[in-house]
């Protein structure tokens, strides 16, 4: 009786499941938050109720719980969740299901005969929600809100797998603004903050959702352009130049002008390091430094290629 009472009240969700996946015991915590009452589900496969669950990992851990008597965890982490229902809190939820920590395990008779399997269902949302947070904290810029070095590295390390295993091609573009120094200079710290900020709104409006934009350091940015080819990042690069080239950035009744130069690599199949294509399109920037600035110098494994040249100039009233 007592057993009973802590079963229905408990903060959790609990199944009791027998040997043929038929629901035995659905506490009260499954029946608010699936709108399905015991008297509904008990007696009925589950299966019929979550189809979703019919697949190959979730069996393979029901027939191991049931034959050997082992526990099964199916974390939020890797899963998100077992049975799809709605977040408690749904205002500013970020989750469109409740994230859930599942483990599964044996349920014995007098005779220490596995008879039955339990489900243990721990909602997890906000703890999720707030690692979610920390996450997107950590791999923020703080001046101008893109990403920062840190996950940007992380990123083109995964590109770099990925281009390995399926030959997906990406592309880098590492852009550097012109004379920053002297935008510092000229019209003081906080301008040049708020061109860092602009410069940065600038390029996210060009790029496309899947696209990576980091502050690289100081006034050098990254792109990191997943599945493009040299040709479609040399296209962006170009407006991005032709758009920074023609803005005006206004502070506190100051115009500044700026340009900025840029260097661009392709992935390649000989490239040996994630850290190898960085290499590369820092050179073709170095390159439009050198050569001018306020110009794109595309870099392929074996060449520099000026694709753009136009004369630089220092910011209006350096
Ligand atoms: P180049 O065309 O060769 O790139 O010249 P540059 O003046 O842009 O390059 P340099 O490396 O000499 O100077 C970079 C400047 O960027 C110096 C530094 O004070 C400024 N800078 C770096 N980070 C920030 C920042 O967060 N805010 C501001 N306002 N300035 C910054
Ligand atoms: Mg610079
Ligand atoms: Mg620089």
């Amino acid at each position: 009786m007592i057993f009973n009472q802590i079963f229905e009240m408990v903060n959790v969700g609990i199944v009791i499941l027998d040997k043929n996946l038929n629901v035995y015991e659905w506490n009260r915590w499954m029946e608010i938050h699936s709108n399905i009452s015991k008297k509904k589900i008990v007696g009925s496969p589950l299966f019929d109720h979550y189809p979703f669950l019919n697949n190959k990992w979730f069996l393979r851990s029901c027939k191991s719980v049931l034959a050997f008597g082992n526990f099964s965890f199916f974390s939020q982490k890797l899963h998100q969740y077992c049975f799809p229902f709605k977040p408690i809190n749904t205002m500013n939820c970020k989750f469109k299901f409740m994230q859930q920590n599942c483990t599964l395990g044996p349920l014995r008779d007098e005779k220490h005969q596995i008879t039955h399997l339990y489900i243990m269902v721990q909602d997890v949302t906000e703890v999720a929600a707030y690692e979610c947070t920390l996450v997107e904290l950590n791999s923020r810029d703080g001046l101008t809100g893109v990403y920062n070095r840190k996950f940007f590295e992380s990123r083109l390390r995964e590109e770099f797998e990925r281009f390995k295993r399926y030959q997906t091609n990406y592309s880098l573009i590492m852009q550097d603004i012109d004379f920053f120094k002297g935008v510092n200079d000229t019209f003081g710290h906080l301008a040049g903050d708020h061109v860092l900020k602009a410069f940065a709104s600038v390029i996210i409006s060009r790029i496309r959702g899947a696209d990576i934009i980091a502050r690289y350091g100081g006034e050098e940015f990254c792109c990191l352009l997943p599945e493009t080819p040299i040709s479609s990042a040399q296209t962006l690069a170009e407006h991005i130049r032709k758009k920074i080239e023609d803005m005006v950035f206004e502070y506190e009744g100051l115009e500044i002008k700026i340009t900025v130069s840029q260097g661009i690599a392709e992935s390649d199949a000989t490239m040996t390091s994630p850290d190898h294509i960085l290499k590369l399109a820092d050179e073709a920037l170095y390159e439009a430094k050198r050569t001018g600035r306020n110009k794109i110098v595309t870099h392929t494994a074996s060449r520099l290629k000026e694709t753009k040249a136009a004369e630089a100039a220092p910011p209006k009233g350096a």
